[in-house]
């Protein structure tokens, strides 16, 4: 199997402001207008877009792009305070999503483990999963993906204690180039004390990393 893993740079823990926010991009798609140009593309790749099975699919194209781009807006985090589990180590996986690479524009799978350590109060889990599905729902790279996810939960659990790591499946390395299908990328963006405490970051990376090795 290959395997890419990287680590990114430390980031400075402790300070919630240190990066911008993440502008998010332009969901106002022109239905109509990507419909025309998916239609110009058919017929550049040697096709006839008006023959039969061909009919609709420009404005398929151009309906799901409408969906793509526009994943669920940000709502507040559902916090429930529990002041017990002040320090516990919480890991959500199997978040399973998909984006597209913005280099080949080829789907890619991305499977998501976020871990934090809650301060007194605990975030509603389902948070995390439309927190990636939002950072999908655009032209991306794993790399940025991993970092933008993590920067978000940070600021949703009030806390720098945070780690994500992401498996992801890149089409562009199965389907293009290079065509190795058990190809898998892991980006890992920790911060906190998943940066300093080597006992919790590796508790983390081994309840986060357990299921892949069996799969
Ligand atoms: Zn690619």
């Amino acid at each position: 199997m290959f395997m890419t893993d990287t680590m990114s740079p430390p980031t400075t823990g402790g300070n919630l402001n240190v990066r911008p926010p993440h502008p998010p991009t332009s969901n106002v798609v022109d239905g109509d207008r990507v419909a025309d140009l998916v239609s110009q593309l058919l017929v550049e790749l040697g096709e006839n877009p008006d023959r039969e099975g061909l009919a609709g699919t420009p404005g398929r194209v151009a309906n799901w792009w409408r969906s793509f781009l526009s994943p669920d807006p940000a709502t507040a985090p559902i916090c429930f305070g529990e002041n017990s589990v002040a320090g516990q180590l919480v890991v959500v996986g199997g978040m399973s999503v998909w984006s597209l690479c913005e280099h080949h524009m080829l789907p890619m799978n991305l499977d998501v483990v976020a871990g934090y350590t809650p301060l007194g109060e605990v975030v509603g889990l389902s948070k995390f999963g439309r927190i990636a599905q939002r950072h999908a729902g655009r032209l991306q790279v794993q790399e940025r993906f991993t970092r933008h996810v993590a920067d978000e939960i940070v600021a949703v659990v009030g806390s720098p204690d945070v780690a994500v790591v992401v498996r992801g499946t890149h089409l562009c390395m199965s389907m293009r180039g290079v065509r190795m299908e058990a190809a898998r990328t892991t980006t890992l963006e920790a911060s906190g004390r998943f940066e300093t405490d080597q006992l919790l970051s590796q508790q983390f990376l081994t309840l986060a990393t357990t299921a892949w090795r069996n799969s």
